[in-house]
């Protein structure tokens, strides 16, 4: 029985690791490194029970009577107790692990490297969680009913969770977003308080996960590829300009500057202007870098100086080649 429990509650954990990790195609992460993580996310439940201790000794009962709250006063209690308790600590003691553990390492070199992270100190996490709940069943019918109801909407939530802060973590390591790590934590916690006060409140609010957890994971694919497209290792970053023929702007595929809105070739200007393709702001050719602080996106390979970034960007009218293949230390084998 223990045996197949813990085995059901690793389950969904290895799962979404490999699902979440595959989305970090252009330079993955060492596999030691996201093992390493994921076991800090494990040890991440220590934090959390010292401050929900604290919690429940000086601000509310953690404590909760009934699954089935009829009375404000309950209604009150675990509205608290999940917004301003369980919430922020879960989500404050994930984020420490990847801040203690991998947030300097050298491996954390990209912008979405902070969500993949994130995942992997979640799922650390969120199994523990799954394999002592999946434990308490009273039989193997119980522990399937558990096993499955954790798969598809706990250990996924608590994805899309730490996503959030994951998120604002990668962008301020590159320097590229302000108080993005504090916004994301915030965001997180009340995410986490909404989605277990809905699953306790009643069995109406229980059916609104459904739709939270479809937004949540729109919010979660949304930052991941807004943090890829910041990626250095990106192959190709082509920038945006200006289609003569039809005035929008355009972002041609190839050296041959056809534009991707009406077809039409784009006559090459060695001054041509050039906008980020992220945010659209005008790039200034000098440094090769998008001006605005929220995105500083290069749109020249690393690598080069910002001047032979520059050279190229005039050369080879705007598009840029792929990066060199840096060479990189072989992810161990874990
Ligand atoms: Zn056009
Ligand atoms: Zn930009």
């Amino acid at each position: 029985m223990a045996l197949l429990a813990v085995f059901l509650g690793i389950i969904p954990g290895i799962f979404w690791l490999w699902f979440f990790y595959r989305k970090d195609k252009y330079n993955p992460e060492p596999k030691r490194l996201i093992a390493l993580v994921f076991f800090a996310g494990v040890l991440s439940v220590i934090p959390t029970f010292i401050l929900e201790e604290l919690f429940n000794a000086f601000i509310a009962p953690m404590e909760l009577a009934t699954g089935k709250v009829t009375d404000w006063r309950d209604t009150l209690q675990i509205f608290v107790v999940f917004f301003f308790g369980v919430g922020p600590i879960e989500e404050f003691s994930k984020y420490l692990a990847v801040r203690i553990s991998i947030y300097r390492n050298r491996n954390f070199d990209e912008p979405v490297d902070g969500v993949i992270y994130a995942v992997a100190a979640a799922l650390g996490f969120a199994t523990l969680e799954n394999i002592l709940y999946i434990l308490s069943a009273a039989d193997v019918k119980g522990m399937l009913f558990i096993f499955i109801l954790r798969f598809f909407l706990s250990t996924l939530a608590h994805i899309y969770f730490s996503a959030m802060w994951g998120y604002g973590l990668g962008r301020k390591k590159f320097k590229r977003g302000k108080a993005m790590v504090l916004k994301g934590l915030i965001l997180a916690s009340f995410l986490h308080g909404l989605f277990n006060f809905l699953l306790t409140w009643n069995i109406y609010a229980a059916i609104l996960v459904l739709p939270l957890m479809v937004i949540m994971g729109r919010l979660t694919g949304a930052r991941i590829k807004d943090l890829l497209m910041l990626s250095p290792y990106r192959p190709i970053i082509r920038a945006k300009v200006h289609c003569p023929h039809c005035q929008k702007l355009a972002q041609p595929k190839d050296y041959n500057l056809i534009c991707n809105i009406c077809g039409k070739r784009i006559p090459f200007k060695a001054d041509m202007e050039v906008y980020c393709p992220r945010c659209k702001t005008k790039i200034d050719t000098e440094t090769v870098l998008c001006p605005n602080f929220e995105c500083r996106m290069h749109i020249g390979p690393p690598g080069l100086t910002t001047a032979q970034a520059a050279m190229k960007l005039q050369n080879m009218g705007v598009l840029m080649e792929p990066p060199s293949k840096k060479k990189k230390k072989k992810p161990a084998t874990a």
